[in-house]
């Protein structure tokens, strides 16, 4: 029999409807599926069917992880290793797919909606605002793991851009200091998030530079969270904010031509 395909597949950032419809159509089809126990909620693994193989990663080794997959991978057609949020972030991807190209088995990878937006969409703010924010990073605080060169936060903060700050709501202190030293002042908005989306989980904090670490220990977040730092968090509340060129009337694209404003000529 030739081996089957392994797919890694993002669950999501917890909501079991958030997983895209082609991972839940693998998902529905698996013959055997690893899963990031640890993170990822065990309420996606209802797309499974009867009589597959179902195991979680929690206490595997990288080695262990691979091993499984690849002898999976010769008796079934379809296996899943269900990543949370993007299998892109974060989810040493290319540690795993290495050894399944060392050893000729194929294999796929579904996007995800990462923890990030979901985030922002729990709090129901965007990472984005006309002529305030056009930039998102995307990163984490040294910690255990070192960070490259030129990326240290002090660095990426000094952009005054939204921040998305994985895997580091152990270290508010240090982010404080990293945006201080930046030139973000104590009163800037930040979120927190925890286990966004988790049906009946999910935590939303708010606060600013200065109080964000005392309303996260009353909250008792010490895991599972995004922060995010942002010149556009709160926008809605604001009096006036810039609005996008996108459906401005008096701006032409594609699609729409541009209408007049009384007293103007076009
Ligand atoms: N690939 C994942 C990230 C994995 S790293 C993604 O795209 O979201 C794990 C980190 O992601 C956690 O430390 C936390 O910072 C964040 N995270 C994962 N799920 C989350 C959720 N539901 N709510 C808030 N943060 C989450």
């Amino acid at each position: 029999m030739t081996p089957g395909k392994v797919w890694f597949v993002g669950a999501g950032p917890g909501d079991p409807e958030l997983i895209t419809v082609k991972g839940r159509g693998l998902l529905e089809r698996a013959g055997a599926i690893l899963y990031a126990g640890s993170l990822v909620s065990e309420a996606v693994l209802r797309w499974a069917p009867e009589g597959c193989e179902v195991a979680d990663s929690r206490g595997m080794t990288l080695e262990e992880i691979t091993g499984w997959l690849i002898r999976r991978a010769s008796r079934h057609e379809t296996v899943v290793r269900l990543q949370t949020g993007d299998p892109t972030l974060y989810g040493a991807l290319i540690e795993m797919l290495r050894p399944l190209d060392a050893a000729g088995i194929e294999a796929g990878v579904v996007p995800g909606v990462s923890s990030a937006m979901a985030s922002a969409a729990a709090a129901r703010e965007t990472l984005t605002l006309p002529e305030v924010t056009q930039t998102v990073i995307l990163t984490r605080v040294e910690g255990r793991t070192p960070m490259p060169e030129g990326e240290s936060l002090e660095e990426l903060a000094r952009h005054h851009c939204t921040l998305c700050l994985f895997l580091s709501i152990t270290l508010l202190k240090k982010i404080r200091e990293a945006l201080l030293a930046a030139g973000w002042s104590e009163d800037c908005p930040v979120l927190v998030v925890q286990k966004a989306s988790w049906p009946g989980e999910e935590k939303i904090v708010r606060g600013t530079l200065a109080d964000i670490r005392e309303r996260c220990k009353a909250s008792r977040i010490h895991s599972q969270a995004m922060i995010i730092v942002s010149p556009a968090l709160g926008a809605r509340g604001r009096k006036e904010v810039k609005t996008s060129k996108l459906y401005d009337k008096r701006f032409s694209h594609r699609f729409r031509k541009a209408i007049a404003a009384k007293g103007e000529t076009s």
